[in-house]
């Protein structure tokens, strides 16, 4: 090659090189990427880190590094919701009530005798109900008035009808706090589908607003639609704590992991899915997070990807579709011999899944051929001069066991399709919501998650069964339980 076309090259290289290296350090505040594309590790840092990084002290009006942090505080200092002192909005059209219930004590509460209708009576309140009726193709909203009355017993004693209370969710300096109570405006029923909206078709409080407005006439505010979506994921919390003991007695659990927002602090949301049942937590990544989900005593299989928390366990299944994309990754990039090797390597892996399915699985000659020739592959690789190559052919090495442990446990499946399909849901409303805001939202929305996806997968009316947990939450009665099997 002559001098000049060595420059020629040399100066192709220097250009390609630099075109790739700005283009790997932008992000959605320099390029037109969406923001969740974002590296979730480095989100404070938006936009400016290359820029400090080249430029170093030489601009002296570049914010230094720590003012990240203070700059997100600065926008999340002011709560949210209306300011003290400022004015409010009222219902521009009165409740048109169509019919009235009324509640009166039926036993006395003194002498336990029995209150009948001819017994002088006092209204003691009463309040509206807005409730949503579903019938044969068709959705309304009734306004129903609730009357409570007061009984004087031949006794003397007097008997007083009130509406229920059920629980309540406390925070520390709230003003008004969550108290489940059938003196509510909003129904069970309609509550349930305010619920449905947010958590099912991911609509936000603002348009949730906007739909009942522009469809059913209904005039509601966001914190009373706020309200409802926060009553299911309450009443959902006890079901929850009952379904991670299924959870945990189950033979096969299927856990994943991906990120999560709360007020734009990384978190974490796990899922553990099971034939019947799936939960979800928001949490830190760390190992507890972990033993809160299937407990330390957990004696099945669990199906997991990489991740190290899983690693302790000893009945595990390592994810082979993680493993094979990193192999075609390997094939299909520049590696030299390690190309060879991840071409090798997704060849014989979907070979031996096809095989052990096709029930050729146990320790038939031919699958034990190929898990030799795996395991001999990856030995051969292990200390590759290109790092990726060597990381990936230590990765499977050192987990060997949970890599083939589907070949000698007939029902274990090779990969980690269910969590991460039941997963896709929540990505997909984190891409639009950007996750939650609060400790308790954070609680209830992964619980409403786990009753919602539970119910689904068992085959029984979700929206009947969360009206159902909702009133009897309200009310203060036992919660229903989430029935195993669909009642055909
Ligand atoms: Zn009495």
């Amino acid at each position: 090659m002559s001098r000049e076309e060595l420059e020629e090259l040399a100066w192709r290289w220097r250009e390609l090189a630099r075109s790739l290296a700005n283009s790997a350090g932008e992000d959605s505040s320099t390029s037109s990427r969406p923001p969740s594309s974002d590296d979730p590790y480095r989100r404070g840092e938006r936009g400016k880190p290359a820029a400090a990084d080249r430029d170093g002290g030489a601009a002296p009006s570049a914010a230094p590094p720590e003012n990240a942090g203070e700059r997100c505080e600065k926008k999340t200092a002011k709560p949210a919701g209306k300011k003290p002192g400022a004015k409010g909005f009222w219902r521009s059209q009165p409740i048109v009530v169509s019919a009235e219930i009324p509640h009166a004590p039926i036993v006395c509460a003194a002498c336990q005798g029995a209150l009948g209708p001819n017994l002088e009576r006092r209204c003691v309140g009463a309040h509206n109900s807005l409730e949503l009726a579903r019938g044969e193709m068709a959705l309304q909203v009734t306004a129903t008035k609730h009357v409570y009355f007061a009984v004087r017993c031949p006794c003397g004693h007097r008997s007083i009808a009130r509406p229920g209370v059920g629980s309540r969710s406390d925070i520390e300096g709230r003003r008004r706090n969550l108290q489940m109570s059938e003196c509510c405006l909003v129904g069970p029923m309609l509550a349930t589908f305010i619920a449905a909206l947010s958590l099912r078709f991911r609509l936000s409080r603002r348009k949730i607003q906007e739909f009942l407005g522009d469809w059913l006439s209904l005039e509601l505010g966001v914190a009373t639609i706020e309200r409802c979506i926060h009553e299911f994921g309450l009443a959902s919390e006890p079901v929850v704590e009952q379904l991670i003991q299924e959870v945990r007695a189950a033979d096969i659990v299927h856990l994943d992991e991906t990120p999560w927002y709360q007020r734009g602090v990384l978190r974490w949301m796990w899922v553990a899915t099971t034939a019947m049942t799936t939960i979800f937590r928001i949490a830190s990544r760390r190992k507890e997070e972990l033993t809160a989900l299937i407990g330390d005593a957990f004696l099945g299989w669990l199906v997991t990807d990489g991740y190290v928390a899983y690693r302790d366990h000893p009945r595990r299944q390592r994810c082979l579709a993680h493993l094979i994309r990193k192999g075609l990754a390997l094939a299909q990039g520049w590696y030299g011999a390690g190309s060879g090797f991840g071409r090798e390597l997704v060849r014989d892996l979907r070979r031996l899944i096809e095989r052990v399915h096709d029930g050729e699985g146990g320790e038939t000659s031919a699958v034990k051929r190929l898990m030799a020739r795996i395991e001999w592959n990856c030995q051969c690789n292990r200390h590759e001069v290109e790092k990726k190559v060597r990381d990936l052919a230590g990765e499977i090495l050192n987990d060997w066991e949970a890599v083939v442990a589907f070949v000698a446990a007939p029902n274990l499946p090779p990969t980690n399709n269910e969590a991460e399909r039941a997963l896709r849901h929540a990505v997909i409303a984190r891409r639009i919501s950007f996750g939650t805001r609060t400790d308790e939202g954070s609680r209830f929305y992964a619980a409403g998650l786990s009753v919602i996806a539970t119910c689904r997968q068992r085959g029984i009316e979700t929206w009947a069964y969360a009206c159902g947990l909702i009133a009897a939450a309200r009310a203060n009665l036992p919660l229903p339980a989430i029935p195993t099997k669909a009642l055909a």
